[in-house]
């Protein structure tokens, strides 16, 4: 019986705009319950604050707190490993986050990381050479994540992982990545809130990053049949879920059949 739980956003919560109905009930049975649990997302354009804004549009009332993204995933790692400067080529309000959540400065001319994100139209010549320098100088690369695209308004969107990939091979070194569906992910996650693998759930609508990434690490698999949820992919699944919901509304009846 899990005890905490990790809750993916986009898919799980909400589809393009619109919340999952019962959503917000399901949230509200965790919180009465008493049963821990972070909301994570992979977004690595927007911060913590935005994301929280962007929930509160649709009718969730969700702390920055409880909101677990690969920037926050990047805090935990730069205060850990006590690095003091960093180069931060993501977008200026995920630099801003990073910076006063870790205390490290952006500061090219000493960075000893360069951390990549999907920095949008940041991404440019000039700041792709600035972070493969730094490397050829022995800095360290640390992508917040690896994706290849996403679908945006008009069309998809190339995201982190192809300009990730452009510095790993002229810098000549792999990316530490700090997304899903890396294990240091969902365990910092965990952490946050002082929650272990063993008796934690993640909820996804995701086969392989969600589910597949979660329980290579120990967590059980709860996946939703919301978002981009396919058979096709489940029946492929490497990782079979520990459960498979119709949609996250179902999750208070379904810890209530694993109590008895
Ligand atoms: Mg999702």
């Amino acid at each position: 019986m899990p005890e905490a739980f990790l809750i993916d956003l986009d898919g799980v919560m909400y589809v393009g705009d619109t919340p999952v109905p019962g959503a917000r009930d399901a949230v509200k049975f965790l919180e009465d319950q008493g049963h821990p649990f972070r909301f994570v997302s992979n977004t690595t354009r927007k911060s913590r604050h935005t994301v929280a804004g962007r929930l509160r549009s649709m009718g969730f009332s969700i702390p920055e707190e409880h909101i677990f993204t690969p920037a926050a995933a990047a805090v935990s790692y730069l205060s850990e490993n006590r690095r003091k400067s960093a180069f931060l080529l993501t977008t200026d309000e995920v630099a801003r986050e990073i910076v006063a959540a870790s205390g490290i400065v952006h500061h090219p001319a000493t960075a000893e990381t360069v951390v990549i994100g999907d920095a949008g139209d940041r991404f440019t010549y000039e700041s792709l050479n600035e972070a493969f320098r730094l490397l050829l100088e022995g800095a360290e690369l640390v992508a917040l994540e690896r994706d290849r695209y996403w679908m945006g308004t008009d069309g998809m969107m190339l995201s982190a992982g192809p300009f990730v990939a452009a510095l790993e091979y002229a810098g000549g070194k792999e990316a530490l990545v700090m997304g899903k569906p890396s294990p240091a992910f969902f365990l910092r996650a965990l952490a946050s809130m002082g929650a272990e693998p063993g008796t934690a759930a993640m909820i996804g609508d995701d086969v392989v990053t969600d589910i597949g990434g979660a329980m290579s690490c120990g967590l059980s698999g709860i996946l939703v049949k919301t978002g981009k949820f396919r058979e096709e992919t489940l029946a492929r699944a490497s990782h079979p879920p520990s459960a498979v919901l119709p949609s996250l509304a179902d999750l208070p009846a379904y810890l209530r059949s694993l109590r008895l």
